[in-house]
């Protein structure tokens, strides 16, 4: 492949966080020449080979430390969809492994447009969250195969752009956010910020390039200053340096400051890597002594991690030459899992513990439930706090309900029933089905005998007994349903009943 836009499989390698084997590059190799091959004579909307499509999803997901596993997958993730090859195909020569997580993609990949925006958001929404039941990697490779495609969004008709650009910001920027993968969600962001907020866009753009570069030479004094000051305290520093906000970012911190550049302190801000959490505290005394803080900006995530389990010392002081600007204090394994989320911990567990225990931050998974349910279920109730919070003004209405109060139950066979928080084994039985529902009798929760009126938590298996012969739904049921779908059948079902009695007299 002779055109320098085009990522190689060296490409690849070189831009992994996690260091491969011998025998695991051989195993990406392998997938990326399985992929050219099958890829063969397609292109794109924008004219080039369609493998490079693949090539460059698979590059960001090397980029933020994923495994073979997920590289051979990026590599291969549109083979059964766009190509000859089958699923099964990429299943022989790669492994079960490798196979879930293209099927998985596929699946997320088949959402029908049909119906209102609403409806085909839930929808889209609804399986995301099931394949982070399923593997969080395959969400990790459909924000990573969205983020390609925003990066070559300008392909596309107008009308498409707009569609896909609203979706990103809705659902992928803010899945990338509850995953922690801030350098994915920001480029996320930026992209759909372009299309659906041109003039905005354009403005933010024009800010930074007077206000931003500005502050950059400003701060590289600054750093300068600081190296050698903290050097001078003793404290080691693992890196220093400034980062710039993201633009959409900028934009939704102006928003809430009336457009006043001046009251936006963090534009560019001073990020100081140091060995140790006691470091952390160490170099911010060294620099309080210094320069005065603002009152009321010091903030210790450190021991009160972010919802996502972010952590760093954030700080806002009265600098040299009078200015005032941002510090940032972490260790470098805070730094990787503010940039890189979910996967950056992966990496890190793996490395400490050789396997998935403790995949949720600062959370052990009890020991009868696998790590990647676990981890699903806390990202889930971080999601639902968040659409509670401060994303209602796009989540108006039924979206709110819908969300912030579900939970998801499991039926023995592993199929996932979506209930209201608080729902009985009555509403997990007309969720199945209405005659299940008119047939149930009694409930088993996580094996256990429970009564139908119990309240099911999230991720809990339920098991309905039923009687064979036909039973009338109990007037009692409606004092504790929770789910409109089994109110209404019961009323129905009790109404019909009084009809035939009425008719018997
Ligand atoms: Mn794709």
């Amino acid at each position: 492949m002779s055109n320098p836009d085009i990522a190689t499989l060296d490409d690849i390698l070189k831009s992994s966080r996690r260091p491969f084997s011998a025998e695991e590059r051989r195993f990406i190799e392998d997938a990326f020449a399985f992929a050219l091959k099958a890829h063969e004579g397609q292109n794109r909307k924008s004219g080039e080979p369609y493998v490079t499509h693949s090539i460059a999803v698979t590059k960001i997901l090397a980029e933020i430390g994923m495994d073979k596993e997920t590289l051979a997958a990026g590599l291969l993730h549109d083979v059964p969809e766009d190509t000859e090859h089958t699923l099964a195909e990429v299943g022989k020569r790669f492994g079960s492994e490798v196979e879930s997580l293209v099927d998985g993609i596929t699946k997320l990949g088949r959402i029908k447009l049909r119906g209102s925006h609403e409806e085909y958001f839930l929808e889209n929404l609804r399986k995301m969250f099931l394949a982070m039941a399923a593997d969080i990697r395959v969400v990790i490779i459909k924000l990573a195969d969205r983020l390609h495609n925003m990066r070559t969004l300008d392909a596309l008709p107008p009308e498409k752009q707009q569609r896909i650009a609203r979706e990103t910001m809705e659902i992928y920027a803010q899945i990338a956010n509850r995953l922690g993968i801030s350098e994915i969600k920001g480029e996320l962001e930026d992209l759909s910020f372009k299309y659906l907020d041109p003039e905005h866009y354009e403005e933010m753009r024009q800010i930074e390039e007077t206000y931003v570069r500005e502050g950059k030479t400003y701060l590289e004094r600054v750093i300068k200053l600081l190296r050698k000051e903290l050097g001078g305290d003793g404290i080691k520093i693992v890196d220093i340096d400034g980062r710039t906000k993201h633009l959409y970012r900028l934009f939704r911190k102006l928003q809430k400051h009336d457009m006043e550049i001046g009251r936006v302190y963090d534009l560019v801000a001073v990020r100081i890597i140091v060995p140790e959490i006691v470091d952390c505290y160490e170099t911010l005394g060294a620099i309080h002594k210094r320069y005065r803080p603002l009152v009321g900006r010091i903030k210790d995530y450190i021991s009160l991690p972010k919802p996502n389990g972010y952590q760093s010392l954030h700080t806002t002081v009265f600098g040299p030459e009078g200015r005032i600007f941002e510090l940032q204090i972490r260790t470098p394994k805070m730094h990787d899992e503010a940039e890189y989320g979910i996967a950056a911990h992966w990496v890190y567990t793996e490395k400490e513990r050789g396997g998935w225990r403790s995949f949720v931050f600062g959370r052990k998974p009890t020991p009868a439930a696998k790590p990647k349910e676990v981890a699903w279920v806390a990202q889930l109730k971080e999601w639902q706090k968040e659409v509670g919070r401060d994303d209602a003004e796009f989540l108006s209405g039924l979206k709110i309900e819908f969300f912030k109060n579900h939970i998801f139950a499991f039926t023995p066979k592993g199929d996932i029933i979506e209930l209201p928080e608080e729902a009985t084994p009555i509403d997990f039985a007309y969720a199945i089905h209405t005659e299940v529902g008119e047939h149930a009798v009694g409930a088993k929760i996580d094996g256990k005998m429970s009564s139908l009126d119990s309240v099911i938590k999230n991720g809990q298996v339920v098991e309905i007994l039923v009687a064979k012969d036909r039973k009338k739904p109990n007037a009692d049921w409606l004092r504790f349903v929770k789910t409109s779908t089994a109110k209404s059948k019961i009323r129905r079902t009790i109404r019909e009943e009084e009809e035939k009695e009425k008719e018997k007299k």
